[in-house]
């Protein structure tokens, strides 16, 4: 009906398998009496939907994944260990930042002491606790058997995971609706989010669901979509950094690669967003030997490499 809110719900994928789809959809895995959310949600209010849901069928909440420590997939993390004792799930490393939230909008401010409108729910969630500290591998949690994949470039250590032919990919992909929507997707080292969406390619299973998109079968599409995508604007920065014989600093590459991607933003939270995910673009042409960098002036510098061929 013209004007209504689409109700959200439960979608079931297989007999063990579902997902709550929302902006950062949130999985559920039910064998027994264990029942693993994965992924929380940005907030108590978006966590809430999904348990009234799972409690109205009677399912049990028992533990709790998260895939990687941005806020958006954790924020109702800290509801969850409250209300329902869950026993808790996380990647090596990402652990550090679910336990301290407050090093994400830390880091994304290069280390310096964020200033007060750092601070908001989309980079910092509450801290939680992590029972069991993973990393790549099988793991057996209650009933539950998981195969987990470390796929980073999205966030530096974030896990995959694939469950009874379900892969509960986090953010190693991005449906195209995001992609098109942020432009310059959020990922902090080029190279390696190519690496992970390649590996993608060799897990079996039946079907896929991304952290911000739907469930396919055919996701793989998605995922050459994704590498596509990644290596247009790897060669566009290419380009504009050939563009400058002399060099290009640091700064005039986040001006100039924001504007070609029509990227305006005039806050400091999601221009600091924006910048990580211009110099993953630019570690990926270093990592892949197409050009240097040097300090020059007090500047970070950039130039086509040239040399052997
Ligand atoms: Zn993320």
């Amino acid at each position: 009906m013209e004007g209504m809110i689409p109700i959200m719900t439960l979608q079931s994928i297989n007999e063990h398998c579902y997902y709550y789809s929302t902006a950062v959809n949130v999985g559920y895995v039910h064998v027994g009496n264990t029942g693993m959310i994965i992924d929380a949600g940005i907030d108590d209010s978006s966590i809430k939907k999904v348990v009234r849901e799972l409690e109205t069928r009677k399912l049990p909440i028992t533990h709790l994944f998260i895939t990687h420590a941005h806020a958006d997939h954790y924020g109702g993390a800290a509801y969850l260990q409250k209300k329902f004792g869950v026993e808790t799930i996380a990647p090596q490393f990402e652990r550090a930042i679910l336990n301290n939230p407050g090093l994400e909008p830390l880091y994304l401010f290069g280390g310096n002491d964020p200033l007060p409108e750092l601070h908001n729910k989309f980079l910092e969630g509450k801290p939680i606790e992590v029972h069991h500290e993973i990393t790549e591998g099988s793991y057996m949690f209650g009933e539950i058997e998981l195969q987990a994949y470390l796929v980073p470039g999205h966030s530096y250590h974030q896990l995959a995971l694939n469950l009874y032919g379900c892969l509960f990919a986090a953010d190693a992909y991005f449906s195209e609706e995001q992609l098109e929507k942020h432009k310059i997707p959020y990922i902090t080292d080029a190279e390696a989010a190519i690496q992970s969406l390649i590996k993608l390619r060799e897990i079996p299973c039946d079907g896929a669901v991304p952290g911000h998109g739907e469930y396919e079968q055919q996701f793989l599409v998605t995922v050459e979509k994704n590498i596509d995508y990644h290596e247009k604007v790897l060669e566009e920065l290419f380009q504009l950094i050939k563009a400058y014989p002399e060099g290009i600093s640091h700064e005039s590459i986040v001006e100039q690669l924001c504007g070609i991607y029509k990227v305006t933003t005039t806050k400091l939270a999601p221009w600091l967003l924006y910048r990580t995910a211009v110099t993953a673009y630019i570690i990926g042409l270093i990592k892949r030997e197409k050009i240097v960098h040097r300090i020059e002036n007090n500047k970070w510098m950039f130039i086509e490499r040239k040399g052997e061929a």
